[in-house]
């Protein structure tokens, strides 16, 4: 058989096998379209090898298959035109029916005898007449082929898919080996008369079939990169091979040794072929990429590069620069959510103020956000101007993307949750995307994902670990950060800050009284209103339990004074709760003015809130001057003999009387009631003021007294009675913190006395019962017999006066009664009991 023969032999069965490839997807016009055009080249190439591969063959079958091989040729060359028609969507079309007419006549011309003649094969050789139809065929169907090949190209130019320039790459590349190997072997006098045009007509099928078949090709560039680097390693161990087998010989070395040394070398170097291997592909990557090689590197040892980066500013610093080289492209961006309305944001540029910083924003329920969430896959604009799902985006949006001028977004995702995009311009030299860069940056974008959402955790961690919990607002530890970093700045630049520091009045009343949820509560409350009361740039933080601090960086001490008269009115009107008024004593101090050390300026700020405390709370007080002050207008400052911001009594009275409504009022009334009998005593003034002031409380301990007790119809049983006779001592309990009104404890501790000794809690007796706690528990009793109770109804005037008389002596002080007794009498004459309201204060409204 004739050795020529193998070559349309082997491509006739690669066509076979194609075309089972290429027929798995019948789906796409353009494959059948391709597998029709190979069957043809199968035709073409079978005749060859029926032509040739007989060396003894008669001259009539010689004859025959020689017309049939001229036929073909035209009418491969038609059907490749036709295929590339039908690949860009275009019908056949006159020139196609033009060129299967001609095949047809050429068909018929060749049987007929008129073409070919003197068909004889000498030595593997064809030779023949065909002159000058071979010309002639040449001349009509290389318009066909070079029309195919201006298609492709034009498409290549002009399609901005990087998928489908890498298929018509693969297609001009394919149509290339084809005209230059088929059309150049008849006319080149060493290869004509042999089958080498086959060779390329089956690289190009080979390579229409890998780009149709197909969808994710590889980069042309990756394909012959490695092509390259296996020729490369081939070629380096045929040529050690040959060398030193051809040095051995020189030596006179005899050739079995030197076939056996040179094998064994060789073999040791293919060993450590990997090597060698890796020194080739990088020289070739080299070649390829030249300057953008080192970046290309750079970023695909990314994710062991970054994995210690822990916030965003460094792996945007590391990535975008790299990544805008690596790609070659104008600019670069990493968009992020936006903390508070959590838009995705441009937050990063390369160059580093591109003016697309802060102005590309992307809403969570834009059509593209949600689109990349799902399809996880990068958008081109040419798809956001194209796909359905973006007909909803406003024209406003989209010019915001078409003034970002971008190439490209990509999903940067991790766990199934978009975390953040990166964005890329057009390439700077106005290529487009190959496949490999899409690579590179879906690479960068999945290992960017872990990176990004470990800083994002780590940040968080850092706000948690600064943030006080309870409040939201900085905490103590972030304090002492902020304001050192505060005396550095002002150090650096010469600008001053104060600081106020914020103590809540009376607080641990509020917390004995209303519970510790609740006090919690108007914590957080305040804690938003200092934080709405303040700028932006100025620092909120608590300080401690119920101690704020707020830094106001740039801020003059008349500033800050303005701002911290601002902040205690406000939580003096708007966070007052129930009947009590909640209220705030502050203290400025500012730096350098105050001291320069950190410690001295929080300890001058502490003593002016200490002299706000001591000179009558609800007012601020400033470092600088230890006299000045301001004080809550409305109020004098109050001294230390006239204790009591009887506000806060009342308001404390009230509670009690909300929590058991059938003696509402009963605390006011019992109040009145004691200081008319002891001032008909004559007792001095401030002792007066105890006894309205413990008549108020007396009650307070009942705030511990289940409510199903004191508001039980009917009278108690024993068992009931135990916890009614806590509450002398509770209420002690409650108010002994407050330094105010520590001279009223003894009347409310012992107001259920009895004179003869058979009350509670002490059991005392007769003048070992304080005098107040006498008078309380007269006023006390007249008011419980002449008020509605659940369990019996009211008195008259004159049967609770024979009721207190009845009992002087035994319940009550025997010299108490008498005086009591004319009073009432005398005060039902001249009408109700004239209220004493000189004292009496505004009771601010609850706000919730
Ligand atoms: P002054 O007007 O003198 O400041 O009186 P005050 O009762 O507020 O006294 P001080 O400033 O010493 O307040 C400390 C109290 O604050 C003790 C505790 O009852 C309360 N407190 C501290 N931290 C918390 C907290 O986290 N939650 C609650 N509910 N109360 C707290
Ligand atoms: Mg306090
Ligand atoms: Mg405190």
């Amino acid at each position: 058989m004739n050795a020529w023969a193998l070559i349309p032999l082997a491509a006739s069965l690669i066509y076979l096998v194609l075309i089972l490839l290429v027929i798995q997807d019948t789906q796409r016009k353009a494959n059948r379209f391709f597998a029709y055009f190979l069957g043809v080249a199968a035709f073409w190439s079978f005749s060859s090898f029926m032509l040739v591969f007989n060396p003894s063959a008669s001259p009539q079958h010689l004859q025959l298959w020689n017309e049939l091989v001229v036929t073909a040729i035209a009418w491969v060359s038609i059907a490749y035109y036709h295929f590339v028609r039908v690949y860009n969507d275009k019908a056949g079309g006159v020139w196609t029916y033009l060129g299967y007419a001609f095949t047809l006549f050429i068909l018929i011309m060749a049987l007929s005898g008129n073409v070919v003649t003197n068909v004889s094969l000498v030595n593997g050789y064809l030779f023949h007449d065909i002159r000058p139809w071979d010309l002639f065929i040449g001349a009509f169907i290389a318009p066909f082929v070079v029309a195919g090949l201006i298609m492709l190209i034009s498409r290549y130019r002009h399609s901005t898919d990087p998928f489908d320039r890498n298929r018509s790459i693969y297609l001009i590349i394919g149509s290339g080996a084809l005209i230059l190997l088929s059309y150049v072997t008849p006319f080149t006098p060493a290869l004509a008369g042999l089958t080498t045009d086959h060779i390329g007509n089956i690289i190009n099928a080979a390579l229409v079939t890998y780009a149709i078949s197909r969808f994710h090709l590889f980069d042309i560039k990756l394909v012959a990169r490695r092509g390259l680097t296996l020729l490369g390693l081939t070629a380096a161990i045929a040529v050690t091979y040959g060398g030193l087998s051809f040095i051995l010989i020189k030596l006179g070395v005899p050739s079995t040794t030197v076939v056996i040394t040179a094998g064994l070398i060789v073999t040791a170097a293919a060993l450590s072929g990997r090597s060698l291997a890796h020194f080739i592909s990088v020289s070739v990557d080299r070649l390829f990429y030249q300057d953008t090689y080192r970046y290309r590197q750079d970023l695909l040892d990314f994710s062991r590069k970054m994995s210690h980066i822990l916030n965003l500013d460094d792996l945007s610093h590391a990535l975008l620069p790299a990544l805008t080289k690596a790609l070659g492209v104008t600019h670069s961006a990493l968009l992020f959510q936006d903390n508070a309305a959590a838009d995705f944001l441009v937050q990063y540029t390369y160059p580093d103020n591109h003016e697309l910083k802060g102005s590309l924003r992307l809403p969570v329920d834009n059509p593209i956000i949600e689109w990349m969430d799902r399809e996880g896959k990068p958008l081109t604009p040419a798809q956001v101007e194209s796909l359905p799902e973006f007909k909803g985006l406003w024209q406003m949006e989209k010019e915001q993307l078409t003034t970002a001028n971008l190439a490209m977004l990509q999903p940067i995702k991790s766990r199934e949750k978009l975390i953040g995009l990166i964005a890329v311009g057009p390439k700077r030299r106005g290529g487009v995307y190959t496949t490999e860069d899409l690579d590179l940056i879906d690479r960068i974008s999945s290992q960017a994902g872990v990176i990004i959402e470990n800083a994002q955790l780590y940040i968080q961690a850092t706000i948690r670990a600064n943030t006080d919990e309870l409040t939201g607002l900085y905490n103590h530890r972030h304090f002492h950060e902020r304001i050192e970093q505060e005396i550095g700045r002002g150090s650096r630049f010469g600008i001053t800050f104060s600081l106020i520091i914020l103590d809540l009045d009376l607080f641990k009343v509020y917390n004995d009284i209303y519970g510790h949820l609740a006090g919690d509560q108007l914590l957080r409350k305040v804690g938003k209103l200092i934080q709405s009361s303040v700028r932006t740039i100025d620092l909120a933080f608590r300080y401690g339990g119920e101690e704020f601090a707020v830094l106001l960086p740039e801020t003059r001490m008349e500033d800050a004074l303005r701002v911290a008269e601002r902040l205690r009115k406000a939580i003096e009107s708007k966070s007052s709760f129930r009947e009590m008024p909640v209220t705030a004593s502050l203290g400025i101090a500012n730096w350098p003015t105050d001291g320069v050390m950190k410690e001295e300026i929080i300890h001058r700020a502490d003593t002016a809130l200490y002299r706000a405390k001591q000179t009558g709370r609800n007012r601020t007080c400033v470092a600088s001057d230890g006299l000045k002050l301001v004080s809550n207008p409305k109020e004098a400052p109050e001294t230390e003999s006239q204790p009591k911001p009887l506000s806060i009594i009342y308001a404390l009275a009230a509670t009690v009387d909300a929590k058991d409504h059938y003696t509402y009022g009963h605390s006011r009334k019992v109040s009145e009631y004691a200081v008319s009998l002891a001032e008909a005593l004559k007792l001095p003034e401030d002792t007066v003021h105890t006894i309205r002031a413990a008549g108020l409380l007396h009650d307070i301990g009942k705030i511990g007294v289940p409510d199903s007790i004191l508001t039980k119809p009917g009278a108690l049983e024993q068992k009931e009675w135990e916890p009614i006779r806590t509450h002398p001592e509770l209420g002690v309990e409650i108010l002994k913190h407050v330094v105010d009104l520590s001279k009223c404890l003894p009347a409310i501790m012992h107001h259920h006395e009895n004179w003869d000794g058979t009350g509670y809690p002490q059991r005392l007796k007769g003048e070992a019962i304080p005098l107040e706690a006498r008078i309380l528990s007269v006023a006390d009793a007249y008011d419980a017999i002449t008020s509605p109770r659940p369990y019996r109804t009211q008195l008259a005037l004159k049967d609770a006066l024979g009721e207190l008389r009845r009992c002087a002596g035994t319940q009550f002080d025997p010299d108490l009664v008498p005086v009591f007794c004319e009073l009432m009498e005398q005060g039902a004459k001249s009408g109700p009991v004239a209220l004493d309201r000189r004292t009496e204060p505004q009771i601010p409204q609850t706000e919730d």
